[in-house]
């Protein structure tokens, strides 16, 4: 199997963890054995989440969807952020916040829970006041969590471990732009996002009546 950053390997990735026997769980209680949660930081991009959501739910799998309202990249409170809320709810997800310390903005739209955007050590597991924290124990912990970030594991491609059954249960964060949009280093995955999110934009200017 390739355990390149696609589509087609998060699809793998999914059955790996059904044949594993894992049930997809949430953060609304502390992990269990035989749990599967599956975490998303949406940093970049709605569309990404969107096509990754449709894959999951083809696969019968759901997730938490962590979504920013301080992003630089995309914003929650524009039609196109209604429209992916709504659609991620429907297709099964749940909804927690990405926050941008010191920030929690935890208004009707999240589960309290939270995960700080690209966190430094010292506020990583900070408490959040009526909130859980998906980086603080129990739902952390360094041998039941894996992440992709950067298109690096540090451990190797999980679909293995999970095949095998090999996690107790484990804490998977995904990050949808580097599966959705193409590329064989990060680098040109996020020349993928560039360039989509170049065409989006254009698309968003006609609507907008600009003469173009
Ligand atoms: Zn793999
Ligand atoms: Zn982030």
């Amino acid at each position: 199997m390739n355990c390149e950053f696609s589509l087609e390997h998060y699809r793998e990735l999914l059955a790996a963890a059904k044949a594993g026997g894992y049930r997809f769980a949430g953060f609304d209680e502390p992990p269990q054995a035989g749990d599967l949660l599956l975490r998303h930081d949406v940093d970049l991009s709605l569309d990404a989440a969107l096509q990754m959501a449709e894959v999951e739910a083809d696969a019968g799998a759901w997730s938490t969807w962590f979504l920013m309202t301080r992003s630089v990249f995309y914003n929650l409170d524009s039609s196109e952020g209604e429209r992916a809320v709504a659609r991620l709810r429907e297709l099964g997800g749940r909804i927690a916040h990405h926050a941008v310390w010191p920030n929690a903005d935890l208004d009707d739209r999240f589960e309290p829970v939270v995960a700080w955007h690209n966190p430094n050590a010292e506020f990583m597991a900070a408490a959040v006041e009526g909130a859980t924290n998906v980086m603080a124990p129990p739902w952390f912990d360094p041998d039941h969590y894996r992440s992709d970030s950067n298109q690096s594991w540090r451990h190797g491609c999980p679909h293995d471990a999970l095949e095998r059954g090999e996690f107790e249960w484990l804490q998977l964060l995904i990050h949808p732009e580097i599966w959705v949009f193409e590329g064989a280093t990060m680098r040109e995955s996020m020349r993928s996002f560039l360039d989509a999110d170049r065409n989006a934009r254009l698309e968003l200017l006609r609507e907008d009546r600009i003469d173009l």
